[in-house]
């Protein structure tokens, strides 16, 4: 349909948002029995160990790659069956496609990757903002970036703490758009230089099968033990993983678990992980964000495809719309944040009649009479990840780098948390699960020693201070956690 006259935010400014595997297990991961020992236990198979697996099969390795869930992907996975269209439960952008290792892997896979619309939409109350009002609107968003990105050079405070005062009736949707969407935490429980050290994300593109599906293909060929939990993980003597179906040893192991598993305690080492470990992994805890699908047959809002809609909201409850999703009828509704876990809390009946009157509220009573199915992801209630995406706590950006220490020689970690610029992304677990590959395979004398500065292990490093940190904060933050926003040009 033609896109109505409406105001657009457009400029290179703005924001783009970001979010079983084919509901089904990957045809590509094959059961297998375990061996009695190999050189590398992976456990977990999202986007951070299936990329170490490769890694370690390229090198002429052995690994065994374990999964608790009964299908691969992690928080990157791709139902088609309910709406028969594919629905990213999790992650769904593919963030500066120009350097995401995903794009480069899968357009060798002939996979349609397209690029995301560069504008997006404000509604206020049942119409789209005008011109001056998303100037308004803009001004806002970059002077608490800025302010945000200039206290970062400081220290480490809670974004809130120096987001100005004077946004006006703006300021609930700037907090809604740079903390909840963003990360999926609230300004307050966001660090500043968290914010600002994450990779600038100012253009994505979409998979139209999918990015879950996108990841899948990327798992061909890697062998995976599902429906296969760890439950500890010991190296007192030998490395041993006790799982749900027996006893594994190996001589390294890579847990790319999020960081809410394993804070929860659902993995037990022993020895107990250091402190410091123990410590970075709450400070890195997950935000809330979850997808409420809506199928809206015949395009009754009149969008374009992809189209990403905001509201100016006066508080917490509100949401995002990716519209239309690759042309399809479906629609993501987008609650994050401490609302959208309060919410998801009540299930998923209250997450959709949410949506449906957030939806009516915008766009006129009659919308809800255009919905067909529906169904709502609650990744917080997940057992096996327990959240969304890791942001990290007002002065916990630095734990980041802990999360990367080996501990005992034994256990390396891996995983979205466990990279500084790219924290929140599918990008960012990659290229982790690789890097730990790297680490213990260089352990093993498989891969020479790397120069002192690309190895992630700054063990007897003194904690650096946030003043004067060599990664300045740079002005045009783009940042991580599920979606990711994009600045005007100045
Ligand atoms: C709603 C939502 C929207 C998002 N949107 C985007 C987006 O648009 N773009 C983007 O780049 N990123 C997005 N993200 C973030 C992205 O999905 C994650 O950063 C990334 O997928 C994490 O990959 P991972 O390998 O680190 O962890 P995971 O994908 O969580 O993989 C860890 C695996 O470990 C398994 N596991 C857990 N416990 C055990 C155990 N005891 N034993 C064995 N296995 C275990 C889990 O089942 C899981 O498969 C989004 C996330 C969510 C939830």
């Amino acid at each position: 349909m033609p896109r109505k006259a409406s105001a657009k935010i457009s400029r290179r400014s703005f924001l783009a948002t970001a979010a079983a595997l084919a509901a089904r297990p990957a045809a590509a991961a094959t059961p297998t029995p375990a061996p009695a020992a190999t050189d590398v236990i992976v456990v977990g198979a999202g986007a951070a160990g299936i990329a170490a697996a490769r890694r370690i099969a390229a090198a002429g390795r052995r690994y065994v790659l374990v999964e608790a869930s009964d299908h691969i992907g992690g928080r990157c996975i791709t139902d088609a069956k309910t709406f028969g269209v594919p629905f990213d439960r999790g992650a769904h952008w593919i963030y500066a496609p120009d350097l995401n290792p995903l794009t480069k892997l899968t357009l060798r896979r002939g996979i349609e990757v397209y690029p995301a619309p560069p504008s997006q939409k404000i509604r206020i109350g049942r119409r789209y903002a005008r011109e001056g009002e998303l100037e308004d609107f803009l001004s806002a968003e970059v002077r608490a970036t800025r302010a945000i990105n200039d206290a970062a050079r400081k220290a480490d405070v809670p974004c809130e703490q120096v987001v100005p005062n004077d946004l006006g009736d703006w300021r609930a949707t700037v907090e809604f758009m740079l903390g909840p969407f963003g990360c999926g935490k609230e300004l307050a429980q966001f660090s500043a230089l968290d914010f600002s050290r994450a990779t600038e994300r100012t253009t994505a593109t979409f998979c139209r099968q999918g990015l879950g599906a996108l990841l899948a293909g990327l798992a061909e060929g890697v062998t995976v033990q599902l429906s296969t939990p760890v439950k500890s993980i010991d190296t007192r003597r030998s490395l041993t993983v006790e799982t749900a179906k027996g006893a594994l040893t190996a001589r390294a192991v890579i847990v790319t678990v999020s960081t809410n598993v394993i804070a929860a305690g659902r993995i037990q080492f022993s020895p107990e992980l250091p402190h410091r470990n123990i410590d970075a992994f709450g400070r890195l805890s997950l935000g809330s964000y979850d997808h409420v699908a809506l199928e809206l047959v015949g395009n009754p809002l009149g969008l374009d495809s992809d189209d990403l809609v905001f509201e100016k909201s006066t508080d917490t409850h509100t949401a995002a719309m990716l519209a239309n999703v690759s042309g399809t009828p479906l629609c993501l509704v987008d609650v994050a944040g401490t609302f959208g876990r309060d919410l998801s809390a009540h299930g998923e009946a209250a997450m959709v009649d949410f949506a449906s009157q957030w939806l009516a509220g915008l766009y006129g009573a009659e919308i809800k009479k255009a919905i067909g199915r529906s169904q709502a992801t609650r990744w917080n209630a997940d057992a096996f990840t327990l959240g969304a995406a890791s942001a990290a706590v007002p002065g916990a950006q630095l734990a980041r780098r802990i999360m990367m220490e080996p501990v005992n020689d034994a256990i390396w970690f891996a995983g979205e948390a466990a990279h500084e610029t790219l924290w929140g992304t599918v990008g960012g677990a990659w290229e982790s699960g690789e890097r730990a590959a790297e680490a213990v395979l260089r352990r093993m004398g498989v891969l020479k020693p790397a120069p002192a500065e690309a190895e992630a292990v700054p063990k007897a490093k003194p904690k650096p201070r946030v003043k004067g940190a060599r990664t300045a904060p740079r002005e045009q933050s783009s940042f991580g956690g599920t979606p990711s926003i994009m600045r005007p040009e100045r």
